[in-house]
């Protein structure tokens, strides 16, 4: 078995049951990509077992804390049937969903979500990797899903000296399918699509954005980064008089236009813009154009802290531009899913684009990922997306 023995002082995370070793903290050890190693302190006190990953940064990946577990088919089965058993408690008003959120379901590295009976899955880590066709087996086994489309074309891969791979794991069918979620309906892609097909991280936020459409019956809304337009179905749904969704990908937005037309609404009242949002958002102040709601879901900006200064004055700048374009009474939707970018910090910015447009605002709401991403108190990582619901005043 291999040993990896922790510079001096250098045990304080995993103490506290973080899962990442750095590079830098390691004194001497090692293995091949993804193997079981044990962790131990300077002074030789056990801390985890854990997956080796000799390319990225990241060099440990925690999987137990426990000296007496073994890191075998029996620990990883169970950890995925407890996982998945969560996510059937939870009551989840979709049928897709995340049934495997990484780190914070102890499984560092995997993605799995779930649409109907196919499954699509993320191997992001050398752990993960090394155990593919267990945890593939293993997933089919425990959902009874038909399939399993494997979608490990993230760029994170690359930090990990793993190459891109996409392709059916288990099984095979189309990859156009169809996902219930709350009263409507919302075609994807799971080859074509963003991340697995869909932001299923924001389910929670398009409900709350339909009841406000119901409430306050927006007549005319805004949707930038619409992606798939689910913001504007939930809206549409929720009685919303038109809606105009941007977004800068052609093929989202023609999945969009046709998610409108499968939920059977009226096509006069939506239209599509293939845009870049902040072009958008300044034209539209220029022409004195006016919206009842707005939804800013923008791509993750700051990656990392080191990103938040500048990504900071990008949120700000299209917080700023959207208040400018509210009716009084209006509300805003905006989002930040980016990890570097902390919840007080987004309220700040929020508040100061608000001050900068003149505009006084009440918060209503604040909003966060739905259940089925879990955040763990040892992780704080994994806590990324958050949102405000503001309304301008009257
Ligand atoms: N709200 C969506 C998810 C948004 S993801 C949902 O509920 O499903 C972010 C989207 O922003 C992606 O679809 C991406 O294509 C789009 N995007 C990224 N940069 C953009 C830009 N500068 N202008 C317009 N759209 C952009």
């Amino acid at each position: 078995m291999k040993l990896i023995r922790l510079k001096p002082g250098k045990d304080r995370s995993l103490l506290r049951r973080h899962p990442w070793v750095f590079d830098g903290a390691i004194a001497k050890g090692g293995g091949d990509a993804g193997e079981t190693v044990r962790v131990e302190s300077a002074e030789g006190q056990f801390l985890a077992w854990g997956a080796f990953s000799p390319a990225s940064s990241i060099r440990v990946r925690a999987w137990s804390f426990d000296e007496a577990q073994r890191i075998d088919a029996d620990f990883l089965r169970a950890t995925l049937a407890r996982a998945i058993a969560l996510r059937t408690r939870l009551g989840i008003e979709s049928d897709g969903m995340r049934l495997v959120h990484g780190e914070s379901d102890g499984v560092p590295g995997l993605i799995v979500d779930r649409y109907g009976d196919t499954l699509v899955a993320q191997f992001t880590a050398c752990g993960v990797e090394r155990h593919k066709a267990l945890i593939a087996d293993a997933l089919i086994e425990l959902t009874g899903c038909a399939r399993l489309y494997e979608r490990s074309d993230t760029s994170s891969r690359k930090l990990e000296g793993l190459p891109e791979v996409t392709g059916w794991l288990r099984g095979s069918g189309p990859t156009a399918l169809v996902l219930r979620e709350h009263s409507w309906q919302l075609g994807l892609d799971i080859a074509q699509g963003h991340k697995t097909g869909f932001y299923l991280d924001q389910r929670d936020s398009r409900l709350v954005c339909s009841q406000y459409a119901l409430r306050l019956q927006f007549k005319q809304m805004l949707n930038c980064y619409s992606y798939t337009g689910g913001f504007t179905v939930a809206a549409l749904a929720g009685g919303a008089g038109h809606v105009t969704s941007i977004d800068s990908s052609a093929p989202a937005l023609q999945q969009a236009a046709a998610n409108v037309a499968l939920n059977g609404f009226d096509a006069a009242r939506a239209s599509f813009m293939d845009a870049d949002v902040n072009a958008s958002l300044r034209q539209f102040v220029a022409e004195g154009r006016q919206f009842d709601a707005i939804v800013l879901d923008p791509p993750k900006l700051a990656p990392t802290v080191a990103h938040a200064e500048r990504a900071a004055r990008a949120y700000k700048d299209i917080n700023r531009l959207a208040f400018k374009l509210l009716t009084p009474g209006g509300v805003l939707f905006t989002f930040s899913c980016s990890g570097g970018i902390g919840v007080e910090l987004f309220h700040k910015i929020v508040a100061s684009a608000g001050l900068d447009a003149g505009v006084d605002g009440a918060i209503l709401q604040r909003l966060g990922g739905a259940s089925d991403h879990p955040m763990t108190v040892n992780f704080p990582e994994g806590e990324y997306l958050k949102g405000l619901v503001v309304m301008k005043k009257q």
